[in-house]
C-alpha cells in the first residue's frame, strides 16, 4: 500500500467532464489499495479570469485581496473533484490550502510555504477517504489566506508530498512528459524517460514551462522523485531525480527556445571601475532579473568607452528602462538601445560537465544555418545564445537535429 501524492493541473479539470475523468482515474489507483492525496489547481483559465476582473476594478489591487481572491479558483476545484470522486462511491475530503496545514510567510501573492502540519491530511486518510487539497494557497500563522505564485499548485504537490513522506509524487498536466525540445515545433522531438533536477531547472528557466520553477527547486532540496505524465492517456511520463553516473553519458538532454526576453545595449558606457556596479544595483532595487550579461572590449580615442548589453523579462523591460535612466547623468552613457525580436535558445545536459565541444559543435551548427549569433552565456550544463526571434524556431530546429535527431 503506497501513499501517493497525484497534481492535477487547470486543463485536466478544465470542465465537468475532465473532473470526471480525473475522478475516474484517482478511484482506479485507489482500487489497487493505495491511499491518494489529490492536490488540483484552479479549471484552467479561472486564475486569469479573476485576475483580468481585479484590473477592471482597479489598476494595482492590494496584494491582500487578490489572494482572497484567487484562492477562490482553487477552493471551486477541489469541491468540484471531492463531489466528482463521491459521485462513483469514492468517499473524499476537499481541504483548503490553510486546512490542510499549509502555513506560508506573509508576503501575499507570492507567498513562501514556511511549514506543513499534515495532521488533518492524516486523520482523513485514515479514516479511508481521499484527500484533495487546493493548491497554490496556505495561510499565515496569523490566519491571512496566501498564494504561492502563479503555477503554485505544483509547489503545493512537491511540499506535501515531501511533508506526507509520500510513496510516489505524480503530477498530471496536459503534455506527456518533458521532451528533448518542444514537439510543436520540433517534429522530432522525443519523450525523456527521467531528468536530472538541475536539467530540469535549466530547462523550465529557458522557456521550456512544464512546471514551476520554484517547485523544482524545492523537489531538489528534499529530494522528492516525481513524474510529470499526461492526465488523458495512460503513457509513461518522465520521472525527474537526483542526477545518476550513467545520466552523464547522454550529452544533451534536451534545448529550448525562452522567446519572453527583451536585450538592452547601454551604448557608450564609460570603461571606469563601479560603472556595471552602479547599472546593475539599480535594476536589482527595482526587483528585476538580468539574465545574459556582455560587455564589449573598450572602444574610441580618449576616454575609453564600452557597450554593455544585457537580457532580461520582456515584462520588465519598461519598468528597467526608467530605472536605469536615472543613472544617464550619473554614469554618462550615450544611448540606450532595446531589442525585443530576440529569442535564447538554450542547450542543456549534465553530461556537459565531462563532454567537450559542445559549444564549438552549436557554433557550427547555426554558422551553417545561417543564424548570427547576438551574445553568448554559459553554466556548467548549459549554453545559451541569442539570436533574432523570427529565427528562433528554425535554430531550434537545427540545433535539436545535430545532438538529439
Ligand atoms: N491557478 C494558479 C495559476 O493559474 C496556480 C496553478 O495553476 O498552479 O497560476
Ligand atoms: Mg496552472
Amino acid at each position: 500500500m503506497a501513499l501517493v501524492v497525484q497534481k492535477y493541473g487547470g486543463t485536466s479539470v478544465g470542465d465537468a467532464e475532465r473532473i470526471k475523468n480525473v475522478a475516474r482515474r484517482v478511484g482506479e489507483r485507489r482500487a489497487q489499495g493505495d491511499r491518494i492525496v489529490v492536490v488540483v489547481s484552479a479549471m484552467s483559465g479561472v486564475t486569469d479570469g479573476l485576475i483580468t476582473l481585479a484590473k477592471q476594478i482597479m489598476s494595482a489591487p492590494p496584494a491582500r485581496e487578490m489572494d482572497m481572491l484567487l484562492a477562490t479558483g482553487e477552493q471551486t476545484a477541489i469541491a468540484l473533484t471531492a463531489m466528482a470522486l463521491q459521485a462513483i462511491g469514492v468517499p473524499a475530503v476537499s481541504l483548503t490550502g490553510a486546512q490542510a496545514g499549509i502555513v506560508t510567510d506573509g508576503v501575499h501573492t507570492k507567498a513562501k510555504i514556511k511549514n506543513i502540519t499534515p495532521k488533518e491530511t492524516h486523520r482523513l486518510l485514515d479514516a479511508g477517504n481521499v484527500v484533495i487539497v487546493a493548491g497554490f494557497q496556505g495561510q499565515t500563522s496569523a490566519g491571512q489566506i496566501t498564494t504561492l505564485g502563479r503555477g503554485g499548485s505544483d509547489l503545493t504537490a512537491i511540499a506535501l508530498a515531501a511533508a506526507l513522506h509520500a510513496d510516489l509524487c505524480q503530477i498530471y498536466t496536459d503534455v506527456d512528459g518533458v521532451y528533448t525540445a518542444d514537439p510543436r515545433i520540433v517534429p522530432g522531438a522525443r519523450k525523456l524517460p527521467e531528468i536530472s533536477y538541475d536539467e530540469m531547472l535549466e530547462l523550465a528557466g529557458s522557456g521550456a514551462k512544464v512546471m514551476q520553477l520554484r517547485s523544482v527547486e524545492i523537489a531538489k532540496k528534499f529530494g522528492v522523485v516525481f513524474e510529470v505524465r499526461s492526465s488523458l492517456n495512460d503513457n509513461a511520463g518522465t520521472l525527474v531525480k537526483e542526477e545518476t553516473r550513467s545520466m552523464e553519458e547522454i550529452v544533451v538532454r534536451g534545448v529550448a527556445l525562452d522567446r519572453n526576453q527583451a536585450k538592452v545595449t547601454l551604448v557608450g558606457v564609460p570603461d571606469q571601475p563601479g560603472v556595471a556596479a552602479r547599472v546593475f544595483k539599480a535594476l536589482a532595487g527595482a526587483a528585476i532579473s538580468v539574465d545574459m550579461i556582455v560587455q564589449n572590449i573598450s572602444h574610441g580615442p580618449g576616454m575609453p568607452l564600452t557597450d554593455l548589453s544585457f537580457t532580461l523579462d520582456k515584462a520588465d523591460l519598461a519598468k528597467a528602462l526608467s530605472a536605469i535612466d536615472r543613472l544617464k547623468a550619473d554614469v554618462g552613457f550615450q544611448e540606450i538601445a532595446t531589442d525585443e525580436r530576440i529569442g535564447k535558445l538554450s542547450l542543456v545536459g549534465v553530461g556537459m560537465r565531462t563532454h567537450s565541444g559542445v559549444a564549438a559543435k552549436m557554433f557550427e551548427t547555426l554558422a551553417t544555418a545561417g543564424i548570427n549569433i547576438e551574445m553568448i552565456s554559459t553554466s556548467e550544463i548549459k549554453i545559451s545564445v541569442l539570436v533574432e526571434l523570427s529565427k528562433g524556431e528554425q535554430a531550434l530546429r537545427a540545433v535539436h537535429d545535430a545532438f538529439l535527431g
